[in-house]
């Protein structure tokens, strides 16, 4: 049975950095809706046209475009067995169209993970994040390097980590995407980690939730 695995938090809770080690580490992919997004963004693609001036808003794309994007890379072979799934769902009309999904595809039900970091954290976290300007990835915050340890493109801030956008992606994600754990809270494999440790503490943490939560649901 395949291993679907979501994980949720604000903007700033290291999802990011944590799906893409769970995904490594499981042999799954990592499906990222804002890298979606950005990638679109810098081949300026149709889809792009629309979500760019949302993005530096820092408001939600709307959920018809998600729910297709999502729907379209769930459908690759290589999600055959699962995925880590990052940025999506942020709204409950996202999560209703994502319980349709794995309905359809058969594949078992989903472990939610909710990353949990306290708001002036996450501000402090949110104003000194960099990453690649080429192929996107996430800068080590803890060091003071200029370019990407990955391919050796420039750093850059995110448009969108820029202090009043974070202020109402942090809005945005109140209004809208806290009603999302609420959706999932009651579920039996719905964790939450304290997001406010190490990474490689948070790291295990996850990977014993995702044990757990998959061998209870059996
Ligand atoms: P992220 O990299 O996950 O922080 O996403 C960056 C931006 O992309 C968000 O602030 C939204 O504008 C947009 N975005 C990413 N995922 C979604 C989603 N599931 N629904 C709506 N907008 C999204």
């Amino acid at each position: 049975m395949g291993l679907n695995v979501i994980v949720m938090g604000p903007p700033g809770a290291g999802k990011g950095t944590q799906a893409v080690r769970l995904a490594s580490e499981r042999g799954l992919p990592k499906i990222s809706t804002g890298d979606i997004l950005r990638e679109a963004i810098r081949e300026t693609s149709a889809v792009a046209l629309g979500a760019k001036a949302r993005m530096e808003r820092g408001e939600l794309v709307d959920d018809a475009a998600m729910i297709a994007i999502v729907a379209e890379r769930l459908a690759k072979p290589d999600a055959g067995n699962g995925f880590v799934l990052d940025g999506f769902p942020r709204t409950v009309a996202q999560a209703q169209a994502l319980d349709e999904l794995i309905e359809q595809r058969g594949s078992g039900p989903l472990i939610v993970l909710d990353v949990a970091v306290p708001e002036h954290e996450l501000v402090r976290r949110l104003a000194s994040r960099r990453i690649c300007s080429v192929c996107g990835a996430n800068a080590d915050p803890s060091s003071s390097a200029t370019v990407c340890q990955k391919c050796g493109g420039q750093l850059a801030q995110r448009t969108d980590d820029d202090q009043g956008v974070v202020l109402e992606r942090l809005r945005v994600y109140q209004r809208s995407t806290r009603p999302v754990l609420e959706y999932y809270r009651g579920r039996s494999a719905f964790r939450v980690v304290n997001g406010a440790q190490s990474p490689d503490q948070v790291a295990a943490d996850l990977n014993a939730m995702v044990d757990d939560a998959a061998a209870a649901r059996r």
